[in-house]
């Protein structure tokens, strides 16, 4: 990597950049994966799945709704599993691809390319009428453009912050909060209307500099990439020397020095410099270019997606000891996942011991003696739906009866919601010949929209010897 082109000026101001549209085939597939991604973040929290919004973030509940599914505080180790397949997936996908997540996927870039930057070109026009704008002194079609421009971004901001507490508080909740008194509900509208603002100065001012100065993921890109990694370069073998530069060579490069590229870049460098911190691989200067090399009627690709390998015309190694290790732990992480997931019991079921008596000697008759112990079954409905449960009562275990007692069975438990229970399980004393326990399956059923499950849990009888 070297040096950035883009330098913080002596006065420390910060520089005004606008950057020039780009037309071509990048640009088509990226204001495709825009407009998809943003549609995706916006309709999320209004599709409903088993009654509920398909991603729903309860924090003081602890409950958090996925597609369906609903997991609780408890359920922790899942979010690690989620965490380190998206972190490690990023790994992965930058050692092979670079910043392919900043260009394609990235909120920031996405949210400022796809909508700030077309309201700005709706309302000023294109990056000359813009800068002319900007540079000239406060009159009344600055003042009107301006405000305009920031009444839509207001806007835009105020769907974007409630669309995200959309995620937290399900869309109708979070409505008849809007619609409400700001009073009734004064920390969430403190929250809500902060969130907006850092959003409104975030994608309306601080725009791309928040990748070049603030994101933790631009600065690493040195160690996560290396010299097989693809990025988006300047082919300086088939560009060098450009038009115009004092050069005595007879054979001119391909670059004829028109500054395009320079010029639609969104952070402002010029990618002939060679690879730089503050290439968020947008891809506009590969569009621009290759429109250049259409009409100067040569080959596209003086800027292309390339390594530095494969610059210098050597083989670029995809598949290597660093990207098989990301790959093996990406997937690692993701069958974790689907592991922790699809064993996840919806049903939790704790027994314990009474605390009394370990066993109670209940009558001697025919001379056979009944034992009876008590349990406390606690159990905590861990699905998205109404579950009825229930216990089997009567057993036969090795040629004899064992008899459940549950007066408080069966009961109904909504999601997320846990029901205490007693049990006292009768048997006779016989059962436990010479040892003082024996291990017995207690049996529980639930039911749930006409689904019944069985749940088996080991419990120790005991008893006198
Ligand atoms: S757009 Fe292409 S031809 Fe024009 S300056 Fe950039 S690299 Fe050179
Ligand atoms: S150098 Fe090219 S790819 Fe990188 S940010 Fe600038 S325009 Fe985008």
């Amino acid at each position: 990597m070297v040096e950035s082109t883009q330098k913080v000026p002596e006065d420390g101001l910060r520089i005004n950049l606008f950057p020039m549209a780009a037309h071509g085939f990048f640009r088509k597939y990226r204001d495709l994966s825009q407009w998809v991604l943003i549609a995706v973040f916006i309709a999320l929290p209004w599709i409903k799945i088993n009654g509920l919004p398909a991603i729903l973030i309860n924090l003081p509940d602890r409950r958090f709704t996925f597609f369906g599914l609903s997991f609780w505080g408890h359920d922790a180790p899942l979010l690690f599993f989620v965490l380190a397949s998206f972190s490690l997936g990023l790994l992965l996908a930058t050692s092979i691809w670079g910043r392919v997540w900043c260009g394609w996927a990235c909120p920031q870039t996405i949210t400022i390319d796809g909508i700030f930057r077309r309201i700005e070109t709706l309302v000023e026009g294109n990056y000359i009428a813009r800068k002319k704008l900007h540079e000239k002194p406060f009159d009344n079609e600055k003042i009107v453009k301006g405000a305009i421009k920031w009444l839509l971004f207001l806007t835009v901001s105020i769907i974007l912050s409630h669309t995200f507490f959309a995620y937290f508080t399900g869309p109708g909740k979070l409505l008849s909060m809007a619609l409400g008194s700001p009073s009734k509900n004064l920390t969430i509208f403190l929250i809500v209307n902060t969130t907006t603002l850092t959003i409104l100065l975030n994608f309306g001012w601080f725009k791309e500099r928040f990748c070049t100065i603030i994101c933790p993921y631009g600065r690493l890109q040195s160690v996560l990439t290396d010299e097989d990694s693809l990025v988006v370069a300047y082919d300086e073998e088939r560009g060098e020397p450009r038009k115009g530069s004092n050069t005595k060579s007879e054979e001119m490069g391909d670059c004829i020095n028109c500054f395009k590229c320079v010029a639609v870049c969104p952070t402002g460098i010029d990618i002939r410099r060679g690879i730089q911190m503050e290439c968020i691989a947008c891809t506009s200067c590969i569009d621009a270019c290759n429109e250049i090399m259409r009409i100067t009627k040569k080959p596209k690709g003086l800027i292309r997606y390339e390594s530095e390998n494969g610059l210098k015309g050597e083989k670029t190694v995809f598949w290597k000891m660093k990207t098989n290790i990301y790959l093996g732990l990406t997937l690692l992480s993701v069958i974790g996942l689907f592991l922790f997931i699809f064993n996840r019991s919806g049903l939790d079921i704790t027994v314990l011991r009474a605390h009394e008596n370990p066993y109670q000697i209940l009558k001697t008759s025919n001379e056979k003696t009944l034992i009876a112990n008590h349990f406390t079954l606690n159990l905590k409905n861990q699905s998205s739906l109404k579950m009825e449960v229930d216990i089997i009562r009567v057993e036969k275990v090795e040629g004899t009866e064992i008899e459940i007692i549950a007066a408080t069975l069966p009961v109904t438990i909504l999601p997320g919601k846990s029901k205490k229970n007693h049990i006292f399980i009768k048997f006779l004393k016989s059962m436990l010949e010479k040892r003082s326990h024996h291990k017995f399956q207690l049996q529980i059923t639930t039911k749930s929209k006409d689904i019944t499950q069985k749940y088996i849990k080991e419990i120790t009888l005991a008893g006198p010897v």
